[in-house]
């Protein structure tokens, strides 16, 4: 098996990555840079998805583990002192695949020419930094609203967690196959009215945005942001790909949440009542 080794390139992160190298060459695995079965992050969820992104190109051959050496991640779920237990469960290969459900958009120019496609592990956001966003929205090729705010959010069940909870968005089980979309301080008068609760589209249902207002937009995929002009449409839906997550041991999705976002207050709770 191949493998490649992704850190975040602090000194901690740096260390962890050359020790599991090289016990992983010691178990006869290859380091491979270009065509890795197994992706290893070591940082955070932020790493996780530089990872992601590098290897995007061939995800129906590349699977994903991340090892955090910050806070609990979502993505980067093993812990330093785990590192040794997590070597020897590559080692002893096959692993389990999970696969979670991934975003994808396309944007189109006004002046035609090749479209952009992307596909997002967290979410999709549209804005501006030209005074407001106004968009016609479409779902399912029909007329929903005409938004007007700061920008809209579009994530994935795993991305639901990140920028999608800060906007109000609910928390999506991963085995569900849809895209959440969520407003950024919408606009609501006499002219402009949104719905204003997040929308979850299922698999078959597209979303499109196309702009009424000509603006410079600033579309950011997960970690990296482009500004694009002259825009015609955003299509946004639930992508054919998958990401694959190479699992070596039982993490329930409630649990990550549960240890990322409860866990503290539940632990204080539980000693204010000895
Ligand atoms: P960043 O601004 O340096 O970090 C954003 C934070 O989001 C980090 O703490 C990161 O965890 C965490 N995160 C990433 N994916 C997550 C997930 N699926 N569930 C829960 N938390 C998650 O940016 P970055 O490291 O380049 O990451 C880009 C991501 O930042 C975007 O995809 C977006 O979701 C998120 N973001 C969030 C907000 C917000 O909550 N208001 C605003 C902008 C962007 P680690 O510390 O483990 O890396």
């Amino acid at each position: 098996m191949k493998f490649a080794i992704v850190s975040k390139g602090d000194e901690r992160s740096n260390k962890i990555k050359a020790t599991m190298k090289q016990y992983l060459i010691d178990f006869n695995l290859e380091y491979c840079e270009n065509e890795p079965d197994l992706v290893i992050s070591v940082g955070g969820d932020g790493t996780f998805l530089e990872a992601f992104h590098r290897y995007v190109h061939r995800l129906k051959h590349t699977a994903f583990v991340g090892v955090h050496t910050g806070h609990l991640g979502f993505y980067a779920d093993w812990i330093p002192d785990e590192v040794e237990k997590l070597i020897i469960e590559i080692a002893k290969t096959p692993y389990q695949v999970v696969e979670y459900p991934l975003l994808e958009v396309t944007i189109r120019s006004k002046t035609g020419g090749k479209e952009d496609r992307y596909l997002a592990l967290n979410e999709a956001t549209i804005k501006t930094a030209d005074g407001s966003v106004v968009f016609d929205v479409e779902i399912k090729g029909e007329h929903f609203e005409t938004f007007r705010g700061d920008g809209l959010c579009l994530s994935t069940p795993s991305g639901s967690t990140a920028y999608n909870k800060a906007l109000g968005g609910g928390i999506i089980h991963p085995s569900l196959e849809a895209v959440q979309l969520t407003e950024m301080a919408s606009i609501n008068n006499r002219v402009f009215r949104t719905i204003g609760s997040p929308l979850i589209l299922p698999k078959h249902h597209t979303c499109l945005l196309k702009p009424i207002v000509d603006r410079s937009f600033l579309i950011a995929v997960d970690h990296f942001t482009e500004t694009y002009t002259n825009v015609k449409s955003i299509q946004c839906r639930v992508a054919k790909e998958r990401v694959r997550f190479a699992r070596f041991k039982p993490f329930p999705f409630w649990n990550r949440v549960r240890d990322s976002f409860v866990a503290e207050e539940n632990n204080t709770r539980k000693k204010d009542s000895i």
